[in-house]
């Protein structure tokens, strides 16, 4: 499975004013990460939004498998790709299994009711976060972290090929962080999905994506292997801030630290 941009541009308003996303050309398969940064409000959650159809592209467009994902069947694509928003965003008062049954939305009609396959699906999905100990509890007196899980488990009860996460690790502390992004790792390395993230942390694109997306200013932007965009010289064009990228040796693995100095004047 192939999902590409390709040639992406988007505007909220006028096609040649205001232009957010300009010329987005990216490339991901099956088992690989990609993270996207960019400074604030520079179009990360239009492009997640624009490179799986929820808004059209003024130019350019997705694709999966060479096929323009603009003349798929709608619910065709839902089954094939699964959108995670910030959890901060409110959902109302839900029971846990309720909000991952939303996950199945794709494969039902809009009066069917549920049945026995659908129900497993979302036991399923629980338990592979691990959270199947929360299925009876409130979605709004959840943690954060908590939160984050659901949102997970209700994409892989529409068992997608394509998981897209909105700043998944943002709001969280250290270990929750972690537990994210390492969930992140095994639906890409051991279940085969391809997984598509915003973050705010180049340290955690370095560390767990495969390929990476640097948004520029100006809408346009680089993409390729992580470690040759998510560089030094990169990061401080694109953010204005002066950074030391580390080498780490941990635990026998290697790791890339990137830390903000100070501000580029
Ligand atoms: P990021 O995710 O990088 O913070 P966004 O994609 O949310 O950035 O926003 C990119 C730009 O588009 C911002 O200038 C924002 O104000 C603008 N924008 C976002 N959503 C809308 C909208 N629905 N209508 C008009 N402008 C929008």
């Amino acid at each position: 499975m192939i999902f590409e941009v390709k040639n992406g541009s988007f505007s909220y308003v006028d096609e040649n004013k205001n232009q957010v996303l300009r010329d987005i050309n990216y490339r991901v398969k099956e088992g690989e990460i990609l993270a996207i940064l960019g400074r604030n409000g520079v179009g990360k959650t239009t492009l997640l939004r624009a490179s799986m159809g929820m808004l059209a592209w003024k130019s350019g467009g997705s694709f999966l498998n060479g096929e323009a994902i603009r003349g798929m069947n709608r619910s065709d694509l839902w089954k094939k790709i699964a959108y995670v928003p910030q959890a901060k965003n409110s959902f109302g008062n839900f029971l846990v299994e309720d909000m991952v049954l939303f996950g199945r939305s794709a494969y039902l009609k809009p009066w069917q009711q549920p049945g026995r396959i659908d129900r497993e699906l979302v036991e399923d999905a629980l338990e592979q976060v691990g959270i199947l100990h929360l299925k009876k509890r409130m979605w709004n007196k959840l943690s954060g972290g908590e939160q984050q899980m659901v949102l997970i488990a209700r994409a892989l009860a529409g068992t997608p090929q394509i998981i897209i996460l909105d700043e998944p690790e943002s709001n969280l502390d250290f270990k929750n962080q972690l537990i994210i992004l390492q969930m992140i790792q095994k639906l890409a390395h051991e279940k085969n999905l391809c997984c598509i993230f915003n973050t705010h942390y180049p340290t955690h694109a370095l560390q767990y994506a495969d390929k990476g997306l640097l948004l520029s200013n100006d809408g346009s932007s680089m993409f390729g292997e992580c470690e040759t965009v998510i560089t030094k010289e990169k990061l401080e064009k694109i953010f204005e801030v002066k950074v030391e990228i580390h080498e780490v040796e941990a635990e026998g693995k290697r790791y890339l630290e990137v830390l903000p100095i100070e501000i580029i004047k």
